[in-house]
């Protein structure tokens, strides 16, 4: 039998037609195409690129704006196409939310007819790829104090700076390059190939090992006037992007979560030591309690922010309650079914290290736990504890 996922409050009720449709493809494409593969690619650090254009036919990248060759769902329907990739890999959740949400919403949001037309249906297609670099090696956390320059030069910018720690950076075929101006911070769009721009890989990573993960160089890189986001002015529109990427973690992480549940729960009831199944021990089931708990807690948040940012309601401090519960559930399970799996836990012939691993790196990107405590703390308090 495949994977059919815990659902103790019947939340599968509440999905319509379409909404079972596309959960089912998605279900499907990680079973049959994933999960085959990703335990081979995430041993040898390789992106598996062959999935890009099945994740353009599937409708996938992008899928909740509409227009441009995008597939136009509900924001149910994409939080769970999240959660059945990251159910695959972080990784393969990760090239489709940094896609989606990063390169695609921005230039459906902030950019020119002509950005739209010329990148939208290319990037929705997954004939090309997309990165966003805010990141830079001193401005993490706090990327307002970002150093790169774009400099005005006629009917050019010239770009200096280096951004890194960027998903897909060196499979990109545009950057989305967050970069300080005489006007302030604007968003630029930088095609591979352009001279003075150079994509490298972060090589020894522990985690994410599967994700192409980089960094981009800019010396004297002169780009096009009109390749920058026209209606993009400040920080603030590379914080709301975001967002958009932050509600896609919060709904992978329970896909994550219940990879490892199911594996743990399956073992627990094979495993014999003591001549009974580990499952019949009080300690094992405990685990296996709290694991469903949290999950169906986390799976009651994604639902309910859903239908809030369907109505075009979730703020930010919604996504970030949503982002660092679910993140720190999804750790907290995968350890326990680590635990579960005894040795083999251990090895890549299991899920739950593999997810293990890749949350380490989840809990950091798209803002730390402690910076959403911190964006959690401000709004309860009206306090900013950042400085
Ligand atoms: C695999 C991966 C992929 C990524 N992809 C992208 C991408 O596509 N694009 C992009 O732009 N960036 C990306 N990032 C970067 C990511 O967003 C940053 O790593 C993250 O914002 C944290 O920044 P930092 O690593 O510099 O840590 P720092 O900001 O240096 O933080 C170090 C520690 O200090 C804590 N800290 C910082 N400030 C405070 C404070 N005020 N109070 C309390 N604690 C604090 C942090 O929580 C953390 O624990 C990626 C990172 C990883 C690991």
């Amino acid at each position: 039998m495949g994977f059919r996922g815990a659902d103790l409050y019947e939340l599968d009720s509440l999905l319509n037609e379409e909404q079972r449709l596309i959960r089912k493809t998605a279900r499907e494409f990680v079973d049959e195409e994933v999960l085959p593969i990703i335990k081979g690619a995430f041993e040898v650090r390789r992106f598996p690129t062959e999935l890009i254009p099945r994740l353009g036919e599937l409708g996938f990248l992008g899928a909740n704006l509409e227009g441009y060759g995008a597939a136009g769902v509900d924001e149910l329907s994409y939080g769970l196409v999240m959660e059945e990739l990251e159910r695959g890999d972080s990784a393969i959740r990760s090239f489709a939310s940094v896609q989606g949400g990063l390169v695609m919403w921005p230039i459906y949001t902030f950019g020119s007819e002509e950005q739209k037309e010329r990148w939208l249906p290319r990037l929705a297609r997954g004939e090309a790829v997309g990165c966003f670099g805010l990141t830079e090696p001193e401005f993490g956390s706090n990327p307002g104090g970002l150093q790169t320059r774009a400099d005005r030069d006629g009917d050019y910018y010239v770009l200096n700076g280096v951004k890194t720690w960027i998903t897909n950076a060196t499979l990109a075929d545009v950057a989305l390059v967050w970069a300080r101006t005489d006007e302030g911070i604007r968003g630029f769009l930088v095609e591979r190939g352009t001279p003075g721009f150079t994509q490298a890989k972060i090589e020894h990573k522990m985690s994410l090992r599967t994700s192409d993960t980089g960094e981009l160089v800019f010396t004297d890189c002169r780009i096009p006037a009109e390749n920058m986001l026209p209606q993009a002015q400040g920080l603030k529109p590379a914080l709301m992007c975001l967002n958009q990427a932050r509600y896609s973690i919060a709904w992978g992480a329970v896909g994550a979560a219940l990879a490892c549940y199911e594996e743990a729960r399956a073992y627990a009831l094979e495993r014999v030591q003591f001549g009974r199944p580990i499952g019949s021990f009080q300690l094992i089931q405990e685990k296996l309690a709290e694991m469903l708990t949290e999950i169906t807690k986390a799976q009651l948040l994604v639902f309910r922010l859903a239908q809030l940012k369907e109505e075009g309601r979730a703020d930010h401090v919604q996504i970030s309650l949503a982002k660092r519960n679910n993140v720190a559930m999804a750790q907290m399970v995968a350890r326990s079914a680590r635990e579960i799996l005894g040795a083999n836990g251990i090895t890549l012939d299991y899920q739950a290290v593999r997810h293990l691993m890749n949350l380490e790196a989840v809990k950091t990107y798209e803002g730390t736990h402690e910076i959403h405590t911190l964006i959690l703390g401000e709004a309860i308090t009206g306090l900013s504890a950042f400085k």
